[in-house]
């Protein structure tokens, strides 16, 4: 199942990475881009750059060879040095920029002898730093001997141009890729963030549904406790064949729409994130073998075999949510029974040889395996999708709400476990669910005893609390049949009044009511007990939720009855709450 909450989390962490990444990448495209000029563009530049303002000056200067030495024979060494160095700038062709922007001759005096020379342009130098100096020796035509030596400067400035626009392209371009890798993050993020949004919407949906499903499954109790309330004091009315017949078919329409409810207000809960499973000690092997014998009566009604076969090296006490786990097996056995005509039933409890995730924990398999009418391909991929059944004619057969693989597949995630079956139509099925839980030495949880004997109550005064007039009088028609005297309130500040002025033996105590609540009154209640004694209260709710039940044992109650109950459901907790109210009062005497 998708758990929207953690889904956001990540979203929100994804994006943070996102622009991490971004920031990372945008450094390293710059420190790249650095050394990129600096160790290899700039010098690069730089020896090209010399390396044609020597090819220009050398071309200059055969040029200037004539001149220089046409000048010589006419003018002396020194004549010609100074005008040369005053006159000369030379023009790159190409950019129109000074190019050689001085020029010295000097000149060996000693031997400027004969006419002519030349320039040996092979054996120029260069030196200096932004600036470049050429050197071009000249000697003699006639004996070759040195004469002097041309001496361009050529400026840095067409090396400068060039360094300044190189490094412009560079800078835009890296601002480009920047700005595009900007551009790329603000895109990606916008996109995490409606992917977020979405989410949050979504979750906020499936919060909306679940509690809508939550309201209208509580909303729905209350008039079914009036339903079914009624239906028990006619069925303990004279009726005759037909009508009891009839009577029959709405209790089982009734209980069949309340597991409905019931699966609905667990498949949202489930869904909105809200399940809080169990984690005691209870043996596992039992469970399989009480859900087994629980299940024998139907089986046996269809003649069935239903055989639990369990492993050996099942370890005794093991650490999980048992009641949630007994759930899934008495919703498969029941699935198994209902869709098997004929054959035999087995749940079959092995342990896994697969290596555990984790030390101390034991993976186990519970297979569940019929002879029934199986389960066709296609359909197998929809089968652990709320309200799908294998097909539509299923549910006029057999009936049901294709709710309960949804929600045993859900549970065993929530487990950390999973649910897959195999299925051969005419065949049969096996549902295989498989978990890892945790050994231990430890004591077990009491698994609940087979449900008591209802006891046999003496005539008692009982305060019924409640807003709403039919639930009164179900509740007191039923508790008046068993022979005990009701006083009726209908709502939490009356109840104070009459528990002020009255010893009742037990009450009960609705607990949304209009002026002050169940919690609220039941607090009141027992405020007067320092000079009152203490009246055991038993909460009625169509809130089945266990965080309820907490909630009413936390204020001071000692009971709890969820609505529709039965008369014997109702029975039993008041038998339960008043032989434990005695021991107690046992108890209190034996200390004083
Ligand atoms: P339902 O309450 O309708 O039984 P489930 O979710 O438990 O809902 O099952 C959904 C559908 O899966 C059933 O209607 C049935 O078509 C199919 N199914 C479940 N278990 C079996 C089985 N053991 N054999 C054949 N079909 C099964």
């Amino acid at each position: 199942m998708n758990n929207p909450a953690s889904n956001a989390l990540s979203v929100g962490k994804l994006q943070f990475r996102l622009t991490l990444l971004f920031l990372l990448l945008a450094a390293c495209l710059t420190g790249l881009l650095s050394i990129y000029w600096f160790k290899v563009l700039e010098p690069q530049l730089r020896s090209e750059a010399r390396a044609s303002a020597a090819a220009l000056a050398q071309s200059q200067s055969r040029n200037l060879a004539n001149a220089l030495l046409a000048g010589l024979q006419r003018h002396s060494p020194q004549q010609l040095a100074d005008a040369m160095d005053e006159v000369l700038v030379l023009i790159d062709p190409n950019t129109r920029a000074h190019f050689v922007e001085g020029l010295e001759v000097e000149v060996n005096e000693d031997a400027v002898a004969g006419d002519g020379g030349q320039f040996d342009l092979n054996r120029g130098d260069i030196t200096c730093g932004d600036c470049f100096i050429t050197k071009v020796p000249l000697y003699s035509h006639i004996n070759h001997e040195l004469l002097g030596a041309a001496v361009f400067h050529s400026s840095s400035l067409a090396f400068q141009r060039l360094h300044e626009q190189v490094r412009t392209k560079l800078i835009s371009i890296s601002a480009l890729v920047l700005l595009m890798l900007v551009f790329v993050w603000y895109a990606v993020t916008a996109l995490f963030l409606k992917v977020k949004a979405s989410e949050e919407a979504a979750a906020a949906a499936t919060r909306a549904k679940s509690d809508f499903l939550a309201t209208m499954s509580h909303e729905i109790r209350t008039p079914m406790n009036g339903i079914l309330g009624m239906t028990h004091l006619l069925e303990r009315s004279k009726l005759d064949p037909e009508q009891q017949d009839r009577l029959h078919t709405i209790v089982t329409s009734s209980e069949a729409l309340l597991v409905i409810l019931d699966d609905i207000l667990d498949l949202s809960r489930i869904e909105a994130g809200k399940l809080t499973l169990e984690a005691a000690p209870f043996d596992l092997a039992r469970l399989a073998r009480d859900v087994a014998s629980l299940m024998s009566g139907r089986a046996q009604e269809k003649a069935l075999t239903l055989r639990a076969d369990i492993a050996v090296d099942i370890p005794q006490l093991l650490i999980g949510d048992s009641a949630r786990l007994r759930q899934v097996l008495l919703n498969l056995v029941g699935n198994a029974i209902k869709f098997t005509p004929q054959g035999a039933v087995t749940i079959r409890l092995r342990r896994l040889r697969q290596p555990p995730s984790a030390p101390g924990r034991i993976p186990i398999e519970l297979a569940i395996s019929d002879t029934g009418i199986g389960i066709a391909a296609e359909q197998l991929a929809t089968l652990f999708r709320p309200f799908s059944q294998a097909d539509s004619g299923i549910a006029r057969r057999f009936g049901g709400s294709g709710l309960g693989l949804a929600i045993c597949k859900r549970l065993l995630e929530a487990m950390g476990g999973s649910l897959r079956v195999d299925s051969t139509p005419g065949v049969g099925s096996t549902f295989y669910c498989s978990l890892e839980l945790l050994q231990t030495d430890g004591t077990r949880d009491e698994t609940p005893a087979p449900p008591e004997a209802i006891p046999r109550l003496p005539p008692l005064t009982i305060l019924v609390t409640d807003d709403q007039e039919i639930n009164r009088k179900v509740v007191s028609s039923l508790l008046a049949q068993e022979g005990h005297r009701v006083v009726e309130v209908s709502g939490g500040a009356d109840a104070v009044a009459a528990a002020a002025q009255n010893d009742f033996d037990v009450v009960l105590m609705d607990l949304q009511m209009p002026d002050i609540d169940g919690l609220e009154a039941t607090h009141r209640i027992r405020a007067l007990e320092g000079y009152r004694s203490r009246v055991p209260i038993i909460a009625l709710t169509a809130n089945i939720l266990n965080e309820e039940r907490e909630r009413c044992l936390h204020a001071g109650m000692d009971g709890f009855i969820v609505k529709p109950f039965t008369p014997e459901g109702l029975n039993r907790e008041l038998g339960r709450v008043l032989a434990q109210h005695r021991e107690s009062q046992i108890n209190d005497m034996i200390a004083k």
